[in-house]
């Protein structure tokens, strides 16, 4: 937890949890609350919240809830000091020199550092030997060719790799280890093991940042007719291609504006689109769109518009990538650029033969993927009955990965109609195959709080927050014992504690006090639309718990009178049930 006056409690002190948690989960305002989608839970209808001045966040489905460090612990599957560090960038707090690091941890971080610089200096090189020299100068001629201009260049950090085989590795060499270099990915080793080389020769290069801007890679294209045309970083400590999205970095404020990226194929296809003035568009840098990439994208938004190339291999990433995008919930339509002429059209080409505002309204008209299948499917033979079994098994799986029922049953609909088949033969497939297909994840009954009853939820709201008399309410509770055998005892008993403390003990803390089941009612009352409270309407939910109290004494008394009604003491039990009864009456009526 955050100590007060620790690095971790001024980062929360700073913190925004809404901005933090906005950039996991979308956020709509509601109320004095903002609400959204889960993260943990699989759902529809949002039932996670966030208190923007409790700084706290809480599920109503699944009951997870905490503060910032908290979600993100949960979110980035790390420890807190290491949340609190993703906290502190995130908000742009300065992050002091940690004083303790396991050596292990050390040499990472020391050999993480080395490897961006690697990447920060190659990068200063490759764009100085597309400015300066003489081969650098074919290649920009040849970008120019493609409709690169000096703004783009300089814009996108294109530069050039030279055919020297070891020009990089000759300036790099003074500074670091070979063994450095070669983890590096820009310089490689070759089979002998002796000698060290430039991994990347006669091409253009792609600077390949990850989210928060730090070039981590290199996309390389051939010049020539060299082969591979494209040659990307390896796998290093500090890139993983399945975890990157070429563009993100700059991508993702527009993302977020407008609700919805483009994900297109390449990083020539990215810039052609950032460059008809369409900030929100991505590159998945390789034809199929992996898991890691799908979960960093569905931080920014929920709805993708995927725009790969109309060949074979991006048809078949398409649908592959479909797949992943619809298990993540995603809002899926594809965009199929028409044909230029007699040439398949990717975005850049498109671009650049029709222009950015034809390409704009391409986008707006893109259909829905099922439309898309269904246009796929419509091109395979639908005269026989074996060509429509093939056309509904192509189809099939897709409708069956749509969460929601009633749009799975609409797009049935559409497909028997367009497919021309029978629609219960239809449905009976998808039917059976629903059965098997993995649901909502459940909540696990135990969690779910049962309702305190509505004097409890006051009284708690009120030790929780009237600033002005929670003391005095905490002491009265206290002192008469008044919340002993209620279902929320354990959380009174927290809020005494911190009500009778003269820190300011914030919800987090006392939440972490209790268990599960504990919390989630603590937290669900802390969220509740609730007026201001007044110690009148303490007072009178004291005056409850003491009827309450008196009332279950009575019972007790009563009951061993009758279970013994000749028994020794019967004289004090009876004076004691005239006492109660008094009491009782001088506690008033419910009212
Ligand atoms: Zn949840």
């Amino acid at each position: 937890m955050a100590e007060a006056g620790s690095f971790a409690d001024r980062v929360k002190q700073q913190a925004d949890i809404v901005r933090v948690i906005g950039e996991y989960v979308r956020l709509k305002k509601s109320g004095q609350n903002f609400t959204g989608l889960c993260p943990f839970h699989g759902e529809k209808t949002p039932s996670f919240a966030v208190h923007p001045v409790k700084q706290i966040f809480h599920c109503f489905g699944c009951g997870k809830g905490g503060d910032v460090f908290s979600f993100v612990m949960e979110m980035e599957k790390c420890p807190f000091p290491e949340a609190v560090k993703v906290v502190a960038e995130k908000c742009g707090i300065a992050i002091p020199r940690p004083k303790e690091r396991t050596p292990e941890e050390r040499k990472e971080n020391q050999q993480r550092a080395a490897l961006i610089e690697i990447h920060r200096e190659a990068q200063a090189f490759f764009v100085r030997q597309l400015e300066s020299t003489a081969e650098g100068r074919a290649a920009r001629a040849y970008l120019e060719d493609r409709g690169l201009n000096a703004e783009t260049i300089a814009r996108f950090g294109i530069g050039y790799a030279p055919s020297g085989g070891d020009v990089l590795l000759r300036q790099l060499k003074p500074k670091y280890a070979d063994k450095l270099l070669v983890e590096s990915g820009v310089i490689s080793r070759d089979q002998s093991g002796a000698r060290l080389f430039d991994r990347f020769r006669r091409r253009i290069t792609f600077p390949i940042a990850n989210e928060s801007g730090k070039i981590v890679a290199f996309g390389c294209r051939a010049l020539g007719d060299d082969l591979p045309k494209y040659l990307n970083s390896p796998e290093t400590p500090i890139y993983s291609k399945s975890n990157v999205l070429y563009h993100l970095d700059r991508a993702k404020e527009p993302i977020r504006r407008q609700d919805f990226a483009i994900m297109v194929e390449g990083y020539m296809d990215a810039i052609a689109v950032a460059r008809a003035g369409i900030g929100n568009v991505v590159a998945s840098c390789g034809t199929s769109l992996a898991e890691p990439q799908i979960k960093l994208l569905g931080r920014f938004t929920k709805r993708v518009v995927v725009n790969y190339d109309p060949d074979v291999a991006g048809q078949a990433a398409t649908e592959r990538s479909l797949t992943l995008l619809l298990e993540h919930d995603f809002e899926v339509r594809v965009l199929a650029l028409p044909a230029i002429g007699d040439k398949k059209a990717d975005p850049d080409l498109f671009i650049r033969e029709k222009g950015a505002d034809a390409y704009i309204k391409v986008l707006k008209e893109a259909p829905p993927y099922v439309d898309y299948l269904i246009a796929r499917a419509r091109q395979m033979d639908l005269s026989t009955g074996e060509g429509k079994q093939r056309a509904l098994n192509f189809l099939m799986p897709y409708v069956q990965r749509i969460p929601n029922r009633l749009l799975r049953s609409e797009w049935a609909t559409r497909i028997a109609q367009q497919l021309r088949i029978d629609e219960p033969v239809l449905r009976a497939a998808l039917n059976k195959s629903a059965t098997e297909r993995r649901g909502e994840v459940k909540v696990a009954p135990q969690l779910v709080g049962k309702p305190a009853k509505q004097i409890e939820r006051r009284l708690i709201r009120m030790l929780a927050e009237a600033e002005g008399f929670k003391k005095e309410l905490a002491q009265r509770l206290q002192h008469g014992r008044l919340y002993e055998g209620l279902e929320t005892e354990k959380v009174f008993a927290a809020l005494i504690v911190a009500g009778l403390s003269d820190e300011p003990i914030p919800a987090t803390e006392i939440g972490a006090q209790l268990d599960e089941r504990e919390r989630r009612v603590f937290f669900e009352i802390l969220f509740e639309d609730a007026q201001e409270p007044t110690w009148e309407e303490a007072e009178s939910c004291l005056d409850a718990l003491r009827r309450r109290q008196i009332e279950q004494e009575l019972a007790k008394v009563q009951k061993t009178i009758e279970a013994n009604p000749s028994g020794a003491g019967l004289r004090e039990l009876l004076e004691r049930k005239q006492e109660l009864m008094k009491q009782l009456t001088a506690a008033g009526q419910p009212g």
